[in-house]
């Protein structure tokens, strides 16, 4: 199954050009899940032919503007979109009232239903949502407002052994029962266990952490991610900035990642004052190798 994130901005604070603020587009078979919708987030759906009417949850990390001032356009092109089917949008308390409000004084009126779900825990990994294919946990981040962390983790789903469809020459059917976990009896009247005719798939992961100073207490809720993404705002020798602002440097997007034993990361959510982004790369690498910065209009996909 296809699972990918594809990076639709990854400034920070002010947009400029080719440098639109936070926004991502998980892909997990047919879904998507829009994680966190800064300005200009619906320019780069249309530029990397990203089809909006299959985003099913938009996930928002805290109510700073270069990680929302784009979800209100969102919204108002979905319902011009002609869109009816249900949407979910998950974020901190106070989401809800945001969004009512700039679509109330801006005269839309949504043609399809939309879901506000505020989270408000401060501490722990919480299970917020689930579909058929991925569960979405969200976790606290240390910022200067309320924020989130999510992690998206696909769910394990059996897998059939392509040679057993031919041997036990199975049926759509008997495909189907194989599928929900059950046995086949073959064509001689011999029961076929199930663990002989397909196996578990191994769940993948995807953490997103943004914006947080650096925080060891997160390593337990990302352990051993296929992929994360960690904001690395300033250079370490702009440490004293970062803490100020509560965000992380690159070398701190490092060491979690180390202490995480996460299998890649990528950062972003750059200060505007960086033009070469490899030095950024080049300092979170001296923590931990596996490291990419990301580009808008990058795609990672997770395998
Ligand atoms: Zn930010
Ligand atoms: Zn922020």
């Amino acid at each position: 199954m296809f699972f990918s994130v594809r990076i639709l901005g990854a400034n920070s604070a002010v947009p400029n050009k080719n440098r639109f603020p936070t926004s991502q587009c998980i892909s997990i078979g047919q879904e998507k899940v829009i994680i966190d919708c800064g300005e200009g987030s619906q320019i780069n759906l249309s530029t990397y032919k990203i089809k909006r009417g299959k985003i099913n949850h938009i996930l928002i990390s805290h109510m700073h503007g270069d990680h929302v001032y784009g979800l209100p356009g969102l919204l108002s092109s979905l319902n011009l979109g002609g869109r009816t089917e249900p949407l979910i949008l998950i974020g901190p308390l106070g989401i809800k009232e945001f969004i009512e409000a700039v679509l109330r004084m801006t005269y839309v009126n949504l043609q399809f239903p939309l879901e506000v779900k505020e989270l408000n825990h401060s501490s722990g990994k919480k299970l917020i949502e689930s579909s058929s294919l991925i569960d979405i946990f969200a976790f606290p981040l240390k910022h200067r407002v309320p924020t989130f962390g999510y992690l998206l983790t696909e769910k394990r789903r059996l897998n059939i052994r392509s040679e057993a469809i031919q041997t036990y020459k199975l049926d759509i059917s008997q495909i189907m029962a194989v599928k929900n976990g059950e046995d086949i009896v073959s064509q001689e009247g011999k029961t076929i266990p199930n663990a002989e005719l397909a196996q578990w798939t191994i769940p993948r992961s995807y953490a997103y952490c943004s914006d947080t100073i650096y925080d060891p207490q997160l390593a337990p809720y990302i352990q051993g991610v296929d992929l994360l993404y960690h904001e690395a705002t300033y250079l370490h020798e702009l440490k004293s900035k970062a803490d100020q602002h509560k965000h992380s440097t690159a070398l701190e997007a490092g060491q979690i990642a180390k202490q995480a034993n996460v299998k890649r990361l990528i950062i972003g959510h750059y200060s505007s004052r960086y033009d070469d982004l490899e030095v950024l790369e080049k300092e979170a690498r001296q923590a931990f190798e596996n490291t990419t910065v990301v580009q808008q209009g990058d795609e990672f996909k997770i395998e």
